[in-house]
């Protein structure tokens, strides 16, 4: 075997023990170019990028191509030139041909309720949103008789007001004539209650049911509205029999809509359910650069990806970071660099707040990962699949809260405070000398802030 043959065993070899997320992170973007001796060239998009692997997963590489060749290797890097990068494609992309054109291609009228710039065309498509932004475009293609009704479900940001939106925008685009209504539930509720005031309920009935698509955003917003969900209910009933499409989104799943009719929630997920996720950190990229280059903007490679990597909260945090950076340029006419990024956005990069963490959330997470118990990390068992775990859980909840070793130790069946700095102390340790380990605490952290949030 060459060198090559043996890297591209260690990149097999890794993407089974890396953790999906981190392996694309580095492997996307990583070129073998070149082998002489005991030493592997290998490209990078960027400076910035080299400075990460360096940090942490040089190491992994070097031990992986020890184990593999028996000697030690050693790696060099090239940047690779600005014109032929490899572009850092999102997961999946969907040929945007598959959305339907205006035949005549004239520019038509914008919808009045409706924001033209939520767009098909605009919206980036990867793993974590595929399959509702097919179901979108299959519905704009023929509305009412595909997907109804449709069901977009997904948390605060991630993109629901502008796919519904867009959907809306593609089937005006397609039919000027077909009767689209989009609206907020929480102003379907506020025009629906003050119909039952002045008594024009006939005039509100009138205006919801003949209509050929209902845009309903947010109906997360109808839990506890009884009456609403009446009137909801019977307008669903009207259109879904003649046909008509019907789209909601929602901030959580069907599921756990609190507060809903049952009979009401049946009809609502019984066409398609789909939702939207975080995206990941290259297609968090692609959806920067997007942005950036719609709003006329100039930021180098290593900002967007210092930005995308940093911020995983959602598309609308992307979004505003890029802005004040931007701003930042723009109004003081000073150069963005790196530091300035730093600088700007230390307060977003921080991480969201994390006063809603609660220990036993943390202890569930810890415990479902490691196929154990809530139990047996309180428990008083002391062999090695019990012990790791149960520090890595003290190590968390001190990470991401603010108890206090004393109140850490309490919820770990009463253990003393400096068992807890015990714990801590080890698994700083295990987190600077493994690479694989610090991943693992990485993935951990990401989840309970998900759950968090949640
Ligand atoms: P939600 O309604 O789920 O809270 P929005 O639809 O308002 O989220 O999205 C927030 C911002 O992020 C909007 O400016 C939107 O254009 C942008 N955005 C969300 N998802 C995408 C995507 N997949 N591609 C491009 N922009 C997106
Ligand atoms: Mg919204």
């Amino acid at each position: 075997m060459n060198l090559q043959d043996f890297w591209n065993e260690a990149v097999s070899q890794l993407k089974s023990e890396l953790d999906e997320g981190e392996f694309s992170f580095v492997f996307s973007t990583l070129e073998f170019v070149s082998s002489s001796g005991s030493k592997i060239t290998l490209s990078v998009p960027s400076a910035f990028f080299r400075k990460q692997l360096e940090g942490k997963y040089l190491v992994l590489l070097e031990e992986k191509l020890l184990e593999l060749t028996g000697q030690k290797i050693e790696f060099a890097f090239s940047l690779r030139k600005t014109e032929t990068p490899k572009p850092l494609e999102p997961e999946k992309r969907i040929d945007h041909a598959d959305v339907p054109k205006n035949s005549k291609s004239q520019p038509r009228k914008a919808h009045t309720q409706l924001n033209p710039d939520y767009t098909l065309e605009k919206y980036v498509v990867g793993k974590n949103n595929d399959l509702a932004y097919s179901c979108a475009v299959a519905i704009s293609k023929d509305p009412g008789n595909s997907y109804n009704p449709f069901f977009l479900y997904g948390g605060v940001g991630l993109g629901k007001t502008h796919l519904i939106q867009a959907l809306g925008n593609a089937i005006h685009k397609n039919d000027e004539k077909a009767v689209i209504a989009y609206v907020p539930a929480e102003n379907f509720v506020n025009e629906f209650l003050s119909a039952l005031q002045n008594k024009t309920t006939s005039a509100f009935k009138n205006k919801y049911r003949n209509v050929d698509v209902l845009l309903i955003d947010d109906i997360h917003d109808f839990q506890n509205k009884k009456e609403t969900q009446e009137e909801l209910f019977n307008t669903f009933n009207a259109l879904y029999e003649s046909k008509k499409q019907i789209v909601f989104t929602s901030d959580r799943p069907p599921q756990e809509l609190k507060a809903f009719a049952e009979r009401l929630l049946s009809r609502l997920t019984r066409g398609m359910v789909a939702d939207l996720q975080m995206p990941s950190w290259e297609t968090r990229l692609v959806i920067l650069r997007t942005k950036m280059e719609a709003n006329g903007m100039k930021l180098s490679d290593d900002i967007l990806e210092l930005i995308a990597k940093n911020i995983s909260t959602n598309i609308r945090d992307l979004e505003a970071a890029l802005k004040k950076i931007w701003a930042y340029g723009d109004l003081l006419k000073r150069e963005i660099t790196l530091e300035v990024v730093q600088e700007q956005l230390k307060s977003v990069f921080a991480g969201p707040a994390q006063q809603n963490i609660a220990i036993d959330m943390v202890q569930r997470v810890v415990a479902e990962n490691h196929n154990l118990s809530v139990q047996d990390l309180k428990g008083k068992k002391r062999t090695q699949a019990i012990t790791l775990p149960r520090q890595i859980a003290m190590y968390l909840i001190r990470e991401l809260t603010e108890y206090s070793t004393t109140e850490v130790g309490m919820e770990f069946g009463g253990r003393d405070h400096t068992t807890v700095m015990h714990a801590v102390q080890k698994i700083e340790d295990k987190i600077r000398t493994e690479p694989i380990f610090e991943i693992k605490i990485q993935n951990l952290v990401r989840t309970v802030r998900d759950r968090a949030r949640s």
